[in-house]
């Protein structure tokens, strides 16, 4: 199969760990007979340093002309003056909204050879960690109006949050569908104590559950929720929730599986063209040293054949890479483990050699 895809390499570290990425999925191609062409395009902090625009329309345009995108990370502190619509991150919220890709599927799942890296204690971790937290993308207050004014002499800043019972629908069908794949327990996270849109919000998730008789669904404060992620993670099966709670839970939720280097993410909306990207960020203070750890974003290239170009072989095999290169003992820095004798029976390796051991793996796991 012939694929074209959009690489982001963005800032920080997203250049070093897009290029295993890639490198992992131009050796797929060659073991499975595929060919992925690859059209690099400009977003976040190098955009503005070349275009004057986070993301510029032809920019957007090649996104949406390709079979998918691949996408390292945006922003750095050399842009943290630059004006709110001109900030890299605005570049990735115009690129999911430009993409229509309202769901944001992010998987926390503990690597059993990385138990020992999870901060919750082994009580915990030993029943097992394995939920998906489903995420709403382009609404609420992220894509709210964000201004200013001054009042009675002083500044206020206003951040407007919205949501449509459609907009709520949609994602609501993703939730239980994806449940329905797995334990059939869904968790619908929200705020209903306080938020009107959060009332909406659970108002629409009970009205879908009429059509979902095989799900459970059970609802969840917020507040509670990020509570219950360390205290009792293995109660979960999907979460689903609005965009900015789900933006913080599952920061939360990658740290609880040992380090926020190994979680990849897909994005998709009414098409097979999806985002596929590591949730980290750009990572400034290890930029260029070689010590950021490309597996999210390698396994979110894993993601972007199995959901979107439908090679669930492919990337089983790419999975089963990673995990090999796991139990062999590499790790980098990030997933070292913090007890020194642990420690001692693990090999300490940088992002390229990582990259390199999961390629050679993968030909062993075809
Ligand atoms: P971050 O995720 O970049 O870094 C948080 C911590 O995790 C840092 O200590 C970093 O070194 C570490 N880390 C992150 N990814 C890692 C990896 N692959 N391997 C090893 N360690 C890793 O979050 P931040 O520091 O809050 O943000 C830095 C910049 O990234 C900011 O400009 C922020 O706006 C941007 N950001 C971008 C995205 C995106 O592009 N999707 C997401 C979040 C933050």
């Amino acid at each position: 199969m012939d694929k074209k895809i959009a690489v982001i390499r963005g800032d920080g570290i997203g250049p070093e760990i897009v290029g295993e990425a890639l490198q992992v999925l131009d050796d797929v191609a060659k073991l499975y007979g595929h060919e992925f062409t690859y059209d690099d395009v400009d977003m976040g902090g190098c955009a503005i340093d070349k275009w004057g625009d986070p993301l510029p329309q032809e920019m957007l345009d090649k996104c949406v002309a390709s079979d998918s995108v691949l996408l390292g990370a945006v922003g750095g502190p050399k842009w943290n003056d630059v004006p709110g619509p001109m900030r890299p991150e605005k570049g990735l919220l115009r690129l999911r909204a430009g993409m229509g890709v309202y769901s944001n599927n992010r998987p926390a799942k503990i690597w059993p050879q990385l138990a020992a890296a999870s901060p919750l204690s082994p009580a915990i971790v030993e029943k097992g960690i394995d939920f998906i937290i489903v995420r709403e993308l382009i609404g609420g207050i992220y894509f709210g109006k964000h201004e200013t004014v001054e009042e009675n002499g002083e500044l206020k800043a206003i951040d407007e949050l919205t949501y449509t019972e459609s907009e709520i629908e949609r994602i609501g069908r993703i939730g239980f569908e994806t449940a329905r794949k797995r334990n059939k327990q869904l968790c619908s996270v929200e705020k209903s104590n306080v938020l009107d849109s959060s009332r909406l919000w659970k108002k629409v998730m009970h009205k879908l559950a009429e059509e979902y008789p095989d799900v459970i669904l059970t609802d969840m404060l917020v507040d509670n929720c990020a509570m219950q992620i360390v205290k009792n993670p293995s109660q979960f099966d999907v979460i689903v929730t609005e965009n900015m709670f789900g933006d913080i839970l599952s920061d939360e939720a990658s740290m609880i599986t040992g380090s926020i280097g190994m979680i990849p993410s897909s994005s998709l909306g009414s098409s097979s063209c999806g985002l596929y990207e590591p949730i980290h960020g750009s990572a400034p203070d290890i930029a260029g040293t070689d010590i950021a750890n490309p597996i999210g974003t390698i396994l979110s290239a894993a993601m972007m054949l199995k959901y979107s170009f439908d090679m669930p072989k492919e990337a089983d095999c790419i999975e089963k890479a990673v995990s090999a290169v796991l139990d062999a003992g590499y790790r980098t820095a990030d997933i070292m483990p913090t007890d020194v004798e642990e420690a001692q029976k693990c090999v300490k390796i940088g992002c390229k050699e990582m990259g390199k051991q999961i390629r050679l793996h993968l030909r062993k796991e075809k």
